[in-house]
């Protein structure tokens, strides 16, 4: 099966996915679940937490406010949006913006595991503490774990069931909406980036 056919395939499952804690909520405000979007040969990946409201309705990620802070951030690096892949940890948006709980990431995780093995990045960005939770232990880093406000431009090797692999820890974009004045120091810890 070709990457797009698998990809496909991770569409259809979460689209009919009713165990999902977030499928009511989903269908009743009639938004879209959100898979990912990108080069499916891409070196680099970047992992959020979950879609908000604009990603929800064009099932698109990072399009709205936290999306446009991500849009300056690769510019800064020269890195084209269409070359790297972006998703989330959860594929539905959950009400009012909360955080996802363990059960949402416990439901959403394995469709990000199936993505990062169809494409097959030699880095991964986790964009937030949850997304840096989540990686770091599906690589074995639990250890290495701090808070994000230490881990933040830090870069970290593990190894992948395809090869080596790069976990790059980066604060969330949203961080760079309700602050403009962190907009220095985020694009200061996306130039760990650069050349990768
Ligand atoms: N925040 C996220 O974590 N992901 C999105 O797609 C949008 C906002």
């Amino acid at each position: 099966m070709s990457k797009t056919d698998l990809m496909r395939q991770i569409r259809d499952e979460v689209h009919i996915l009713k165990d999902s804690p977030l499928y009511e909520y989903r269908t009743k405000n009639k938004y879209l679940p959100v898979i990912g979007e990108g080069s499916h040969d891409a070196h680099i990946m970047f992992v959020g937490e979950a879609p908000g409201k604009n990603e929800a309705l064009t099932g698109r990620p990072f399009c709205g406010a936290a999306g446009k802070v991500l849009d300056q951030l690769l510019a800064h690096v020269n890195i084209p949006r269409e070359s790297v892949y972006i998703t989330n940890i959860v594929k539905d948006r959950p009400p009012e913006n909360r955080d996802p709980t363990p059960r949402e990431i416990q439901s959403y995780g394995p469709f990000l595991d199936r993505q990062i093995d169809i494409i097959q990045p030699q880095v991964i960005a986790a964009l937030g503490r949850y997304s840096m939770g989540y990686i770091m232990k599906k690589f074995g880093l639990e250890l290495e774990l701090e808070p994000i406000s230490r881990a933040h431009g830090k870069s970290y090797r593990a190894q992948a069931s395809y090869g080596p692999i790069e976990i790059v820890v980066l604060y969330h974009p949203c961080v760079g909406v309700y602050n403009p004045h962190s907009i220095p120091n985020l694009k200061k810890d996306m130039e760990i980036l650069i050349g990768k």
